[in-house]
């Protein structure tokens, strides 16, 4: 078996190296070896210089997630730091692939340090609810300044080496093509030169500037609403001015320590775990996707556009169809609009925009286009009518084991698959807007869909560098159907007493991207009065639904692509500016409605939509929609801006209580018994004493209805 940490010496240079496959994390084994390393090459006569390396693909990426929640054992991080760093002879670091928190802060310990010029470095631990913890926010700005480690450590965002280089935090970039030989080449030269140890808390403190560290408390503030990771990683790198390196060590730790033992890590941790597990499926295993190379696009709107260079960007083949030349015309400068603008970010070149253009796409009004296509989403108007026609030209077209899929947001997939003489292929692919940016695309899973229909749309969502969450079929899937829940409780409160300003308020405060009432703005009031319209038919006449907002749509207010909606969005309007016609219109829906207006408390406001969110998502997993409470979460922090650092709203449940939230839910339901209808699984896991957090784990075949 190889050694998890070896050692090799050769012409007096040791090079030392961590193979930890797949991305040489800083587990118990490799912490215990590097200790065990340092101290043979200290003890070791003819070794004058010890070259730090990462086999494969990287240094060492971070920390092991295998090991997040356990106590640690020793040698912690810290120590196997301060032991490189007071090593007696010099330790180069050669940074390849990426150095990531943990990564960086044993980098951060070795007395120079070389990177490879595809190096990435970081310190995202405050993405994680902590700090850097061995030493990161200490070192860096010793290295890098106290403004360059403020941004580098409360933001998480990773540099390349051009950067680092720049930045002083690593020594040379190495063109030597590979990590081993570019470390060799550095020690021996350092080594004729008689090279000494430079111990990188042994430097001189940063200079602290006021003016930076309020800019940056300040940006925070705005920025971080809510979490308190981000904050704390300021104080500790700003100790680092003002703290000898031995008491700064300590503060930081204190801090990362008290952060460790958060309910906000706890949150953080949950949304990252669930991120890596949601496309592990037992229904899939095994199982191979068909091979996507040629897609199709029906539609080219606003979806259509997005969804089609979501694929280009990531090297498959687009075809797009419209319904006649003009829609065409529009399509093309829908997409060209959204190209330009990634090359404007930076991120496409002028020339690869061209090329892809060439190469990779084409616009057709003509079906026969899509003959050669593996895979067609269909993003045409929200009607079943017009889909019907989409799937019945779409089923003569395409060739026999062409995926057929959907992009509605609301309607029947199990109907959708009906105007086709092959249900099996037939699946929902619910994307986000904007679809080339939004990393949530929900695989709606109808009764026919064959498993590796399912097991190609997970496969295309790798491709598209997605996040996908299956759901079963039902009004909305999983994140609309409880988005209508939620957003339907928003307007009682409004009824009620509440304005709309204030809930927004209130649940930014509470650390929501956006509060509801912007949410429809953006998205377009006409969209829920659509959907009102459609349900009104089947609607209990119990239900409550708010008759301002159709009001509003009467007036051809349908929120920032009208200019006026809940708020005003003109050119020369404040962001937030609420239309002064909105009040009236809701007074006058109370006064209709016999309602004498009452005072909320912000506090309310975020508990009832808090429960209303959870309620509606214990149905959702309760009846099989969602398989598990943490494909939920996934959805609603991904596709809804709920707060990361709450963990999603079935995390934020456990951590208030299920039996808190069955209470809350029964109180609300003695004003309005229809709609706070409690979840079954909420009860029933009120009753058990249970969490959601059991009901994470799958065996084969099964799901939670
Ligand atoms: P849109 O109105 O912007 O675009 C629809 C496009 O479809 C138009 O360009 C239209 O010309 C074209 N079209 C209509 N009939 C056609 C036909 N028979 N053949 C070819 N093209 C045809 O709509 P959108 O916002 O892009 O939504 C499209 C679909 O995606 C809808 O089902 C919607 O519910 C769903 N969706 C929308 C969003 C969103 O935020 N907009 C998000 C997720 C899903």
């Amino acid at each position: 078996m190889t050694q998890v940490v070896s050692s090799e010496t050769r012409d007096g240079i040791a090079v030392i190296c961590i193979d930890n496959p797949p991305v040489n994390a800083a587990s118990f084994a490799v912490r215990k070896g590097l200790v065990e390393q340092i101290e043979a090459f200290e003890a070791d006569t003819l070794a004058k210089v010890a070259v730090l390396i990462g086999a494969g693909r990287t240094f060492v990426a971070g920390a092991d997630i295998r090991e997040f929640g356990k106590p640690p054992e020793a040698p912690i991080l810290p120590d196997v730091v301060s032991r490189i760093e007071n090593c007696a002879k010099p330790v180069v670091a050669v940074i390849h692939g990426t150095a990531f928190g943990g990564g960086l802060e044993l980098a951060l310990g070795a007395h120079y340090r070389i990177a490879l010029p595809n190096a990435q470095i970081g310190l995202p631990e405050v993405k994680l609810g902590i700090i850097p913890g061995a030493g990161g926010t200490q070192r860096l700005p010793r290295l890098a300044g106290i403004e360059a480690a403020l941004d580098i450590a409360t933001s998480g965002a990773p540099i390349g080496s051009g950067k680092a280089l720049a930045l002083g935090i690593v020594d040379t970039i190495s063109d030597e093509g590979d990590p081993k030989a570019a470390g060799l080449k550095f020690a021996k030269e350092l080594a004729a030169t008689g090279g000494s140890i430079r111990p990188t808390g042994g430097l001189p403190a940063p200079k602290l500037d006021s003016a930076v560290a309020e800019r940056f408390r300040h940006k925070l503030s705005k920025s971080a609403r809510g979490q308190i990771a981000p904050l704390r990683c300021l104080d500790a790198v700003l100790a680092s001015a003002t703290l000898p390196i031995e008491d700064g060590l300590k503060q930081e730790r204190d801090i990362f320590i008290e952060l460790m033992n958060s309910p906000q890590r706890e949150g953080l941790i949950h949304a990252f775990l669930s991120e890596r597990q949601v496309a592990k499926l037992p229904e899939i295993e095994g199982i191979t996707p068909r091979k996507i190379a040629k897609i199709g696009v029906v539609g080219g709107g606003t979806m259509g556009c997005g969804i089609a260079v979501s694929a280009l960007l990531n090297g498959l083949h687009v075809t797009l169809i419209e319904r006649d030349e003009d829609g065409v015309s529009r399509a093309r400068i829908g997409l060209e609009r959204i190209l330009g603008g990634s090359v404007t970010r930076g991120k496409l070149t002028a020339d690869k925009r061209d090329a892809m253009l060439e190469k990779q796409f084409a616009y057709s009004t003509d079906y026969s286009a899509l003959g050669q296509a593996d895979l067609v989403v269909e993003a045409v108007f929200e009607s079943m009518e017009v889909k019907k026609e989409v799937f019945e030209q779409l089923d003569q077209h395409c060739r026999p084991g062409a995926i057929l899929a959907s992009n509605t947001s609301y309607l029947d997939v199990n109907e959708i698959a009906q105007f086709t003489s092959r249900p099996g292929d037939v699946l929902g692919l619910h994307f986000f807007s904007p679809a080339h940016i939004m990393k949530l695309l929900e695989v709606v899973v109808a009764d026919k869909t064959a498993p590796d229909v399912v097991a190609t749309g997970f496969a295309l969502a790798k491709t598209l560098r997605k996040i996908p969450v299956r759901a079963g079929v039902c009004d909305g899937f999983i994140g609309n159907r409880i988005l209508n829940t939620y957003r339907t409780h928003a307007d009682h409160m409004v009824l009620d007493g509440a304005d709309p300003y204030q809930i927004d308020r209130a649940l930014v405060a509470a650390g929501f991207a956006m509060g509801p009432f912007a949410v429809s703005d953006l998205a377009g009031l006409d969209i829920g009065w659509a959907t009102r319209q459609r349900l009104a038919p089947t609607r209990d006449p119990r239900e409550r639904i708010a008759k301002f907002a159709d009001a509003m749509c009467e007036q051809g207010w349908f929120g920032a692509k009208t200019g006026r909606g809940f708020y005003l969005h003109g050119t020369d309007t404040p962001r937030g500016t609420p239309n002064p016609e909105v009040l009236p219109l809701i007074d006058a829906d109370r006064a209709e409605r016999g309602i004498t207006p009452r005072a909320f408390a912000d506090e309310e406001i975020v508990n009832r939509y808090m429960a209303a969110m959870v309620n509606e998502a214990a149905k959702v997993v309760g009846e099989g929609i969602a398989l598990r409470p943490l494909d939920v979460d996934v959805v609603l922090l991904n596709g809804y801006g709920f707060p990361r650092h709450l963990g999603g709203p079935l995390h934020y449940a456990d951590q208030i209580g299920v039996k808190v939230m069955l209470e809350r839910v029964e109180s609300y339901a003695t004003e309005d018994a229809y709609f706070w209808t409690p979840a079954p699984l909420l009860q029933e896991l009120a009753d058990e004493g249970g969490k959601f957090a059991d009901l994470n784990t799958l065996e084969k075949g099964t799901s939670h209805a």
